[in-house]
């Protein structure tokens, strides 16, 4: 697997820092001392950047991407240890083969319909009855997206529309599980963002997590909050949020889409 993948030590030393210090951060402004998630988000990143935190000691285990075909590839080269968060836009069609072909996809964090609902569904369905059961122990986890911002581009349900679809999950899934609430708000208000100023579409999904429990009949506790990336993550943290998505502050700046290799250029000279 990892035989044709070389970690650079340079770029290995440098990641691991990185994580480091937004760990340290995290930890600085979690009063609580809740267990905080970090998805380290590596979508656009060569596979050898994910391999070399995958490998240091703890190693870093959860890490998001944004594109199907990307995952794919991502999921095929690298260690079934990591736990894959698929947490970009989902075209309905393509929800049964994630779940179907990735036994180590941990959770969809943004399903918006009860038909992705649905295919997800079906497609871990597949995954165990193909595996056997031994190999699948957990539900895929799966999470809603709430669109906080009411902004056009911008998927996500309605805040008014997400107790509905919960409730879906958890009566037609059963190889689902219920996870939580995501969102990513608006990029203003992201920026805006300081551990002490309450930014309002983290405020919003609180709220809406705290009326589907209710509506559900379940303790909020058992509702996480997805919220967070590198511009706001600490005041998303002292909102309550249990996952952060950080990607930017941990791997740089992405390249274009059309530049974003899963295999990077080898740097050795051939003989
Ligand atoms: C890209 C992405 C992130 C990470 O964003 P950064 O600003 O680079 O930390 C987090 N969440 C989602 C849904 C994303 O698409």
């Amino acid at each position: 697997m990892s035989d044709e993948m070389k970690v650079n030590p340079v770029r290995a030393k440098e990641l691991l820092e990185n994580i480091t210090h937004v760990t340290e951060r995290i930890r600085a402004v979690n009063k609580t001392g809740k267990n905080v998630r970090l998805i380290a988000v590596s979508k656009l990143k060569p596979a050898t950047d994910i391999l070399a935190l995958h490998t240091a000691t703890p190693p870093v285990v959860h890490f998001g991407e944004n594109y199907y075909q990307e995952l794919q590839e991502k999921a095929q080269l690298l260690p079934r240890s990591i736990k894959w968060h698929f947490i970009g836009a989902l075209q309905t069609n393509k929800c049964k083969p994630l779940a179907e072909q990735i036994p180590n996809l941990w959770s969809v964090s943004s399903v918006d319909s009860t038909k992705k609902a649905d295919n997800l569904e079906k497609g871990r369905k597949a995954l165990v009855e193909k595996d056997g059961a031994e190999s699948i122990q957990e539900k895929l986890r799966l999470m809603v997206q709430v669109n906080t911002s009411g902004e056009e581009n911008k998927s996500g349900v309605e805040p008014g529309d997400a107790a509905a679809l919960c409730k879906h999950v958890l009566e037609n899934c059963p190889h689902l599980k219920l996870a939580g609430l995501m969102t990513i708000g608006a990029i203003a208000r992201s920026q805006a963002t300081t551990p002490e100023t309450e930014n309002e579409d983290f405020v919003c999904l609180r709220e809406t997590r705290d009326r589907v429990a209710q509506e559900l009949g379940i303790a909020k506790e058992q509702l996480e909050l997805s919220m967070g990336m590198s511009s706001d993550f600490e005041g998303a943290i002292t909102m309550g949020s249990d996952e952060v998505r950080v990607g930017t502050t941990i791997f740089g700046q992405r390249p274009p889409k059309k530049d974003a290799k899963v295999k990077e250029d080898t740097e050795e000279v051939k003989k």
